[in-house]
Order: structure tokens, then C-alpha cells, then sequence
């Protein structure tokens, strides 16, 4: 297991718009992951469907794309030891009714298409590789020393 894992999170226009953006990123940093990239932008409609490529056939493909595309988002990309799956436990189920307290759809959410928070598939191995890719060009990862890594990892 690599301490450099790196994950592909995304904050939804829903969360941006609510003020949510620095509570999502607070529980990440508390966690002791590290910020590798952040950015804001509103998503082109062409990008989104590119990251959403694997539900182009689902029911809610357009309601998402017009979701994803309703204002601005946060892009990030964060390092750590198991943080692709770790993330995943700690956005909950994609469902917020089904998500258990304590997670962020869990805790900010209540409809399943307004869920806050996007998270790489940890079930998917080529997911955050393709994410990152579509989302952020190399020179916007941050190469730095974590400086409390020696506290946050034997
Ligand atoms: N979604 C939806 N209706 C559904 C299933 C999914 O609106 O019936 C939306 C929801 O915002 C979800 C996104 O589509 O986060 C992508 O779905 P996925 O199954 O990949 O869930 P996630 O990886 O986001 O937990």
C-alpha cells in the first residue's frame, strides 16, 4: 500500500453553492490527507460528459450533466496511504439516505441527486488515473513535503 496514493474528489455545484467547499476539504485535511491539487471551474458540458462517460446510457445521464454543469465546482486531487478507498468510506453511499452519519453525504446531503461530493470508484483501478487526466494538467499537481508526515505515518 503506497502513502502516495493519489484520488480524484470533486465538490458538486450543489455543495459550492451551499458554502460546503471548505467543510469538505476540512474533514479531508483533519484526516491527515495531503492537497495535491485544487482548482474552481465551471465544467464544460463536453468535460462532464467525459467524466461521467460510464452512465451515458442511464436514465439520469442529461439530469446529471445539467447538474454538474449548473455552476461552479472544486476539483482536487489529495495524496495519502489507502486514499482512494478511504475517501470512498468517508463521502458514504451515493445514495445520502443510505449514507451513515458521520460521512459527508451523510451529513450534508438528502437526495440522491444532489449527493455533494464526487469521489474515484476504489472498485474501478482505472478510475482516478482517468479522472485526474480529464480534470488536471500535470504542472497543476503540487510536488511538497507533508510537513507532519512523520507524525501522521510510523
Ligand atoms: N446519480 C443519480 N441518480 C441515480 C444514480 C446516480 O442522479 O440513480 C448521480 C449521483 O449524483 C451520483 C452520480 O450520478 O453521485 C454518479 O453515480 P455513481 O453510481 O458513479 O455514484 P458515485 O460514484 O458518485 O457514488
Amino acid at each position: 500500500m503506497s502513502d502516495h496514493e493519489r484520488t480524484f474528489v470533486m465538490v458538486k455545484p450543489d455543495a459550492f453553492a451551499r458554502g460546503l467547499v471548505g467543510n469538505v476539504v476540512s474533514r479531508l485535511e483533519d484526516r491527515g490527507l495531503k492537497l495535491v491539487g485544487i482548482k474552481v471551474i465551471n465544467m464544460p458540458e463536453e468535460r462532464a460528459e467525459e467524466h461521467y462517460a460510464e452512465h451515458t446510457d442511464k436514465p439520469f445521464f442529461d439530469d446529471l450533466i445539467e447538474f454538474i454543469t449548473a455552476g461552479p465546482v472544486v476539483p482536487m486531487v489529495w495524496e495519502g496511504q489507502d486514499a482512494t478507498r478511504q475517501v470512498r468510506q468517508m463521502i458514504g453511499d451515493t445514495d445520502p439516505l443510505e449514507a451513515d452519519p458521520g460521512t459527508i453525504r451523510g451529513d450534508f446531503a438528502l437526495d440522491l441527486g444532489r449527493n455533494v461530493v464526487h469521489a474515484a470508484d476504489h472498485e474501478d483501478e482505472g478510475a482516478n488515473e482517468r479522472e485526474i487526466a480529464i480534470h488536471f494538467d500535470d504542472e497543476e499537481l503540487i510536488d511538497y513535503d507533508q510537513h507532519d508526515a512523520n507524525w501522521l505515518y510510523e
